[in-house]
């Protein structure tokens, strides 16, 4: 018997249900004539099947054939389809949609964290220092303590050194904020790396310092990679067990595709790669991939021989793995440090600076280099993703893809503007034009404690647009959404989903953020899915339960649209299917 299924033998009994008997008499055949080569291996009877597609959008049954989706309809036209092979399942009144997909979130890197000190997120100076003694306790003196987050208004103090120094004399300490963008390093971690009041800021970075011009222990941008160079990179064991435990994570949460948004921070481009290739090939990769190569890094020293590793990238596609995508970093982080681009001022002050950048931010690169490089990109048919959250740097990211799309024409990719914390009123309707999609970042505004560092530095009126989703839409735009994950602590979709909707906290908050940029429910489950797969070009087999789409689907415990909005951060998966397989069951 040819099995589609394999991880079908292992449900529960409680949910699986054969029932064979049943579909040989509904159609009134004995069960030798029912067996058919149309028939479905698998049948979910019984459940409310949100399929995305507009001329069935509800439905309560769905019938799979190898990894395509046959039929969607009553369960009593799709149980007469099926033959003696096939397995059929009662999900009780459960909901079923299509898989969803995370169009940037960092797998490698959130696995990895696991492996280093964890600081729990939000922690004041008190937590942080007792989290992080405990793990200096637990290292040889002289090795490197990695780990984070840190965030800045919840400290409570400024992060200097001199505050870790007494924690850690004999460990160099190198400690990631919430955002990724600047670290926190100890005394020994700036000796280590040779960091003194004459080493001059690095194009595209900044070395807070105290009043004596001294390095006083945080590091933005591209001045993080002074010390990061000195921590010995993971081994590719570590590489793989980061990347394998990310994946099954993501599958426990429904999320069948993904954009891996940066490889190359962890072990360099090359080395993250192959560590694709070596799952790929293994058969170890469940869900799909896209992978983007980190061109142009927010740390602006740019891997050695990148653009021939980005020409030869295909090498590395494999099994469900698609190296087409190359990153580039336009600014920082609209927090703190004011290192994001901004059109207008910021609005906050960075204590003890008065220079441009701490006004405006900063912008990576010039906009000729970066026209050139997004043009030649667009021309090799791969698709560009920017890190772009202030308004100056997404005008930068479309006026580059404006300008490839002149010397091109359309090459047969989206390219994405990552982030889109902040976009100019006269840029929203500007990526239809141009084939540009705004993916933004729905899970970071809470209940990660970054959203107070952005509304202090941003200031009203321009917080009240962030995460610009209401206007984007109703101006047309292509709009995908990304997790960012392990920028936040969680990767499960529906946190974002409720958020999309409230803008408020998880469960209802009386604060919110952006209210006016609410959503629907059914716009934000099309974020997921049928707009992912648009953008990516596959919406002729994707993002849709209809005939003849690839079955990537998911069942949840309860029906998102008959609970209320406030639940929807609650919402369980209880089994995601890719290609026509159960690769997660609870
Ligand atoms: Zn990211």
């Amino acid at each position: 018997m040819r099995s589609y299924l394999p991880g079908f033998d292992f449900l529960s009994r409680a949910i699986l249900v054969v029932a064979l008997a049943g579909a040989a008499l509904l159609s009134g055949q004995c069960l030798a004539s029912t067996a058919s080569p149309d028939a479905p291996n698998l049948l979910l009877l019984n459940a409310r099947v949100y399929t995305m597609n507009e001329n069935r959008p509800v439905a309560e049954a769905i019938a799979i054939r190898g990894n395509r989706i046959l039929a969607v309809g009553s369960g009593e036209t799709l149980r007469a389809t099926a033959s003696s092979e096939t397995r059929v399942v009662d999900l009780d009144g459960k909901a079923v949609l299509p898989g969803f997909q995370d169009q940037h979130v960092h797998p490698m890197g959130a696995g990895l964290e696991k492996q280093g000190c964890q600081i729990e997120q939000g922690a004041n100076l008190a937590t942080l220092l007792r989290q992080l003694g405990v793990c200096v306790a637990q290292q040889p003196a002289g090795s490197w303590v990695t780990g984070g987050p840190w965030d800045a208004s919840a400290l409570g103090v400024v992060p200097e050194a001199s505050l870790l120094d007494p924690i850690a004399p004999d460990h160099p300490v190198y400690l990631i904020d919430t955002s990724g963008h600047s670290v926190w390093v100890n005394s020994a971690a700036l000796a280590q790396a040779g960091l003194s009041a004459s080493t001059i800021n690095p194009r595209g970075g900044i070395i807070e310092r105290d009043a004596e011009g001294y390095p006083s222990g945080v590091l933005r941008e591209s001045a993080t990679a002074l010390v990061s160079k000195e921590i010995p990179p993971p081994s590719t064991e570590e590489l793989e067990d980061a990347l394998s435990d990310s994946l099954e994570l993501m599958l426990s949460f429904g999320i069948t595709s993904f954009t891996d948004a940066a490889t190359g921070y962890l072990a360099g481009a090359q080395r993250e790669l192959e560590v694709y290739r070596a799952l790929a090939d293994a058969g170890e990769i469940p869900q799909r991939a896209r992978v983007c190569v980190t061109w142009s890094p927010a740390a602006g020293v740019k891997e050695a021989g990148i653009d021939e590793l980005i020409a030869r990238s295909n090498l590395y596609s494999g099994h469900k793995v698609t190296v087409d995508c190359v990153k580039i970093f336009l600014d920082g982080v609209p927090a703190d440090g004011h290192t994001a681009a901004m059109l207008e001022p910021y609005a906050g002050v960075v204590s003890g600076r008065s220079d441009p950048a701490s006004q405006r931010g900063l912008l990576l690169l010039e906009q000729n280099e970066l026209n050139r490089a997004v043009a030649r990109f667009d021309a090799m048919g791969l698709a560009v993703k920017f890190h772009a959250a202030g308004d100056a740097a997404v005008r930068a990211g479309l006026d580059a893809i404006e300008y490839a799309r002149e010397h091109n024409g359309y090459t047969g990719k989206l390219h994405d503007v990552g982030h889109s914390t902040f976009v100019n009123p006269e840029d929203l309707s500007r990526g239809r034009a141009i084939g540009a999609t705004f993916e933004l970042s729905p899970y970071l505004w809470a209940p990660s404690p970054i959203n107070d560092d952005i509304s202090k530095a941003v200031g009203s009126p321009r917080i009240e647009r962030v995460w610009p989703f209401r206007e984007l839409l109703d101006n047309g735009a292509s709009v995908v959404v990304g997790s960012d994950w392990a920028v936040v602590p969680s990767v499960n979709p529906w946190i974002a989903v409720e958020m999309l909707v409230t803008r408020q906290r998880s469960g209802g908050s009386p604060d919110s953020f952006g209210a006016r940029q609410a959503i629907t429910l059914q716009e934000a489950l099309e974020l997921f899915t049928v707009s992912a797969a648009r953008h990516m070009g596959a919406q002729h087999k994707l993002g849709q339960l209809a005939p003849g789409m690839l079955a990537d689907l998911i069942v949840v415990d309860r029906d998102p649209f008959a609970i209320p909005v406030t639940q929807l951060h609650d919402v369980r998966v209880v089994m995601t299917i890719v290609d026509g397989q159960l690769v997660f069951e609870r």
